[in-house]
């Protein structure tokens, strides 16, 4: 058996934030691309080498060959714009009797040389081949094979195979055409990628505006290069390019160009996910987290599950839809429980909107057993957030009153009004508690710190926190302990309410504004 090898070597270390070739940087002493080729030396059954690199990395990469090779024959090809460019290059430069060929990341200097000789081991046994920059057009099914057509720099081929494992991500076409079922929801991502200041951990925001159903998430690269993204039910280029014009953004942005990058994401797998000679693996069975929809380590997990499924099918010589649904079992056992716990989470965070009547149910958690929280108003959050208290064991202190016509009585009742929203203009709820004299803790959301500001004596008819749930429960736990700083901040609240948002003296405020 002869064997080749190709290391491509001829990216441009964009990604990496390196001037050059991140490929010839010092790695524990040594250019990165010298150690991998000093380790693919240790492998005895590589008789051939061909190097693929860009023109003005010649010289260098032809210095570190001479240096890791010197007993073996070497030739130097030329990189592409692509990667898969550059490995057609390198096959082409490839000598004719040369029958197996092991490519190689030039970036990956960690592979032993045993993986080496056992992939070249199973590549002999099993028979493997990669079409590279070619597009699968459909997949059939039919008796005792699978046909594949194939689209290849070449033309047209056909090429059939005894099983399909179907993994083109969220392009479904090949999916459907073999009659496979797509995963059960999608979700739209938008992301960019630009420079930024002060973006030093990974933020995530929430909240409908940001992104409706899911998050949107700034995650810091290399330098100061910030990925920023939107993950919404509809519309995530829309918003996301809002939140980077956005006070969130905006004054942050270090570059005032950002392309932006749309795709759809997978939060809920397909029903199912094995046929009769084909598996479907990855996005496009939709293994993915549901909180997040991050498939790679699902992906990674589920392709070995496939593969083991469908190894020992051939070896057995049983390829049927019962002998591979052991496939589908095998990644349902493994990732099932963690699906549902997902799904459960992503389905109570739907279902919040930016009220955040969830971060009053977390402050309660940390208040006193004896603190009762009231909540007046009907909505779909109800279920959501009943489970949410039963979770932290307040569900006998948490009480949704649903839709009441007593506002008055329901207020009169309380030691303290809570604002926990995300964001508000200015509350009438929190109003209405002022007028009662209910002294109020609010969430800094917009209006609060007006409102809420100390009179001309210094006595504030209410107290504005961050959006921490202990914040919150910190203030309302003060106020509780104290009954004279309530009855006084309850006195100031309702000369608030009438002295600031009295109707009439509304009224009065916007007639002089209209009239200048
Ligand atoms: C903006 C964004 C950020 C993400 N961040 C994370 C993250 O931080 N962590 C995480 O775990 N996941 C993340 N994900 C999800 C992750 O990218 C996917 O779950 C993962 O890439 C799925 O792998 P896959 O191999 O199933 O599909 P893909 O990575 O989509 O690969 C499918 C491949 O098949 C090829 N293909 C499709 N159709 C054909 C055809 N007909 N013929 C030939 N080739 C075809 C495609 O070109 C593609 O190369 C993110 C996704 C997005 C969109």
């Amino acid at each position: 058996m002869t064997a080749a090898a190709i290391v491509v070597a001829a990216g441009r270390g964009e990604r990496f934030g390196a001037a050059g070739n991140k490929l010839l940087l010092p790695l524990a002493g040594r250019p990165v691309l010298l150690w991998t080729l000093l380790r693919l030396r240790a492998c005895p059954r590589l008789t051939e080498f061909v190097i693929v690199a860009a023109e003005r990395d010649r010289e260098a990469v032809v210095t570190l060959a001479e240096q890791a090779l010197p007993d073996r024959p070497w030739r130097m090809a030329a990189g592409g714009a692509t990667r898969s460019q550059s490995v057609r290059s390198g096959l082409a430069a490839l000598p004719a009797e040369v029958e197996w060929v092991a490519i190689h990341d030039g970036a990956r200097p960690l592979i032993s040389p045993a993986l080496v000789e056992r992939l070249l081991d199973a590549a002999q046994v099993a028979g493997a081949a990669y079409r590279l920059g070619a597009r699968c057009l459909e997949v059939v099914r039919e008796d005792g094979r699978v046909r594949a057509a194939v689209e290849g720099p070449d033309g047209p081929e056909e090429v059939v195979a005894r099983a399909a494992v179907l993994a083109g991500g969220v392009r479904f076409r090949v999916l459907d055409r073999a009659g496979a079922v797509r995963p059960r929801r999608l979700l739209q991502t938008a992301q960019t990628e630009l420079p930024m200041a002060g973006v030093d951990e990974v933020e995530v925001y929430l909240g409908r505006e940001v992104a409706g159903g899911s998050f949107a998430w700034a995650i810091p690269t290399v330098g100061k290069r910030v990925k920023l993204g939107v993950c919404a039910e509809e519309r995530a280029a829309v918003l996301l390019e809002r939140l980077l014009a956005g006070p969130r953004i905006a004054p942050r942005r270090l570059d005032g160009v950002a392309r932006i990058r749309s795709k759809p994401v997978p939060v809920r797998p397909a029903r199912r996910t094995a046929y009769e000679r084909v598996v479907v693996v990855g996005d496009a069975a939709g293994q993915v987290k549901p909180t997040t929809a991050g498939g790679i380590y699902y992906g990674i997990l589920c392709a070995e599950l496939a593969a083991r499924t469908l190894d020992d099918g051939l070896r057995r010589g049983d390829l049927s839809a019962r002998r591979l649904a052991g496939y589908e079992r095998s990644w349902r056992a493994e990732l099932g429980r963690e699906l549902r716990v997902g799904s459960a989470f992503r389905r109570i965070g739907e279902r919040l909107d930016d009220k955040r009547l969830d971060r009053l149910v977390r402050a309660l958690a940390l208040l006193p057993a004896d603190v009762h929280a009231l909540v007046a108003g009907g909505g779909e959050e109800r279920g959501a957030l009943e489970a949410l208290a039963a979770s932290l064991g307040v569900a006998d202190r948490f009480h949704l009153l649903g839709p009441r016509e007593d506002v008055g009585a329901v207020l009169a009742a309380l030691d303290v009004f809570v604002v926990c929203s995300d964001r508000e203009g200015l509350s009438n709820a929190m109003l209405e508690a002022l007028a009662a004299g209910v002294p109020v803790v609010s969430t800094a959301v917009s209006g609060a710190a007006e409102a809420l500001a100390p009179d001309a004596g210094g006595l504030a008819p209410g107290v504005v926190v961050g959006f921490d749930p202990a914040e919150l429960a910190a203030a309302v736990g003060a106020l509780l302990a104290d009954p004279a700083r309530r009855l006084a901040m309850g006195r100031a609240a309702a000369r608030r309410a009438r002295e600031r948002f009295d109707f009439e003296r509304m009224l009065d405020a916007w007639e002089a504004v209209l009239a200048g």
